[in-house]
């Protein structure tokens, strides 16, 4: 490699650290995302110069495509919509790598032919993760877009047929590997296709059954997985960008997939080995036999007026879909108005993506000093008069604490807001959240004020009620 390729790359792979690195924080993000960006322009570039400029067509037509795809889909997409977005391209990028690997296979210098060991070894095991990567991220994008394998699918001896196949792609992998040595009636061409279709149905069974809260743990699972079918690929292809680039998604999916797992008390064996208990539902009849305490707009503004000191507010998925945040902010500004303490909780999973509250209110004003983390909001509670939870339900669930339920959400760190004296909810019905778990919080009618209404529409009204009151 040349010197000013060599550079190029060392350039490309500074500005993808130093831009993961500004991610950390929202004020840095957007500039974070643009250095990243330019490394990748660098790397292509030089990779160019690397390949002497043969294919230019092609290359030009697939950037051309591939620019104008992802430059419209992150205009359109809705915020809420993100992880499925994450999804999809992550699975894009291991489907990629598998392919790669393949087209390499074919060129057939790598496997079976004896000259690079590493090549010999990476081909399968780049088609192995990349296509896991592929099938999982589909899974989960139609589960995250509600079109298919709602929560958790499971069957019997899931586990047992996961490992079977996973041994037997160990198995064909050698095969292929050792040109045919080990079943010599089965040809290394014809392992490794067999590798690829094994992998994908192995992506499938091991995203089907989970659901709940662990749908996020698994994204950033699949995106480490695509890093690493990235880098492999690197060693394929021998091009040194390719390997720094995957490692560094890789290692970075990697820590973030712990940190979740760890942070939402989900281990990552019991996730992806121990599928998922069926979701604690209660069914509908349960939900019209129990009584709520059903209110209105203008009760919640007479108690919070009234009665209510210290607030809570904690927003959800709902906040996001009904673009509730102006009015969340009205809120906030007219009980600060009246001498009233506002704090907001956000769980780290709140919404559909890491952060997402976070974004959603500051953007509209709400000053961040006013966000707190789970672990600091907990504390709080017990002298809260009120927690208003907008289009939330999983984050605030206490039957994730109740040992006698084994639920998508069980084990998971709640925000801990039967602990305050009032718990008024802003939703249109009793429907559970995400993870599909009933909140046994919607009936006690002592504690629970439920205001069923849009969380635009209920927030706008409750403003008005404040301001009335
Ligand atoms: P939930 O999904 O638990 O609940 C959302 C609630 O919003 C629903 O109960 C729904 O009730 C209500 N809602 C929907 N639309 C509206 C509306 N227009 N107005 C008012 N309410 C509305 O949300 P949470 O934020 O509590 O929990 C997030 C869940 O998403 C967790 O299970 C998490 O694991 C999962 N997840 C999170 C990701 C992340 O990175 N943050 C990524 C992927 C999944 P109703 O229909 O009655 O109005």
């Amino acid at each position: 490699m040349q010197v000013a390729t060599f550079l190029a790359y060392l350039a490309a792979a500074a500005l993808f650290i130093v831009g993961i690195r500004r991610l950390r924080r929202p004020e840095t993000a957007r500039s974070g995302n643009t250095l990243a960006a330019v490394g990748m322009v660098i790397a292509l570039i030089a990779t160019l110069f690397v390949i002497e400029f043969q294919s230019l067509l092609e290359i030009g037509a697939a950037v051309l495509i591939g620019s104008v795809l992802g430059a419209v889909s992150a205009q359109r997409v809705q915020m809420t919509a993100m992880p499925q977005v994450v999804a999809a391209y992550n699975g894009l990028g291991g489907g990629a790598a598998a392919l790669i690997a393949l087209s390499e296979f074919y060129h057939a210098e790598t496997v079976g032919s004896g000259e690079s060991l590493v090549a010999a070894i990476t081909v399968p095991l780049t088609i192995l993760i990349g296509s896991v990567s592929f099938a999982g991220s589909i899974i989960a994008f139609t589960k995250l877009q509600e079109l298919a394998f709602a929560g958790s699918v499971s069957f019997p001896l899931q586990q047992v047929v996961n490992a079977l196949l996973f041994v037997g792609i160990l198995v064909l992998a050698a095969n292929a590997i050792s040109g045919g040595a080990i079943i010599p009636a089965l040809s290394p061409v014809a392992s490794v296709v067999v590798v690829l279709v094994a992998s994908l149905l192995l992506g499938i069974l091991l995203v089907i059954p989970i659901g709940g809260a662990d749908m996020p743990i698994v994204i950033s699972l699949l995106n480490a997985c695509t890093g690493l079918a990235a880098a492999a690929s690197g060693f394929v292809l021998e091009n040194y960008i390719l390997i720094i680039g995957g490692t560094i998604v890789g290692a970075s999916g990697t820590i973030l997939t712990r940190l979740m797992s760890s942070a939402l008390g989900r281990p990552l064996g019991k996730i992806i080995f121990a599928g998922i208990a069926a979701a604690g539902t209660a069914g509908k009849g349960d939900q019209e036999e129990r009584e709520v305490n059903d209110v209105n707009a203008g009760a919640v503004g007479e108690y919070l007026s009234e009665e209510a000191q210290k607030v809570v507010v904690v927003p959800g998925y709902g906040l996001a879909v009904a673009q509730a945040q102006g009015p969340m902010r009205d809120l906030l500004e007219v009980l600060e108005a009246e001498g009233k303490e506002v704090l907001f909780g956000i769980h780290p999973v709140a919404g559909r993506m890491p952060g997402h509250m976070n974004v959603l209110l500051t953007e509209a004003g709400v000053p961040y000093d006013k966000l707190y983390d789970i672990e600091d909001i907990n504390p709080e509670f017990p002298d809260t008069d009120a927690v208003i939870i907008v289009g939330a339900n999983d984050v605030v669930n206490p039957a994730a604490n109740d040992p006698e339920q084994d639920t998508p959400i069980s084990g998971m760190p709640i925000l801990d807001v039967e602990q305050a004296e009032r718990v008024i909810f802003i939703k249109r019905s009793l429907s559970p959240g995400f993870a599909g778990v009933d909140n046994p919080l919607f009936y006690d009618r002592e504690k629970t004020m439920m205001l069923f209404s849009d969380a635009k529409q209920g927030l706008q009204e409750v403003v008005e009620a404040v301001k009335n009151g």
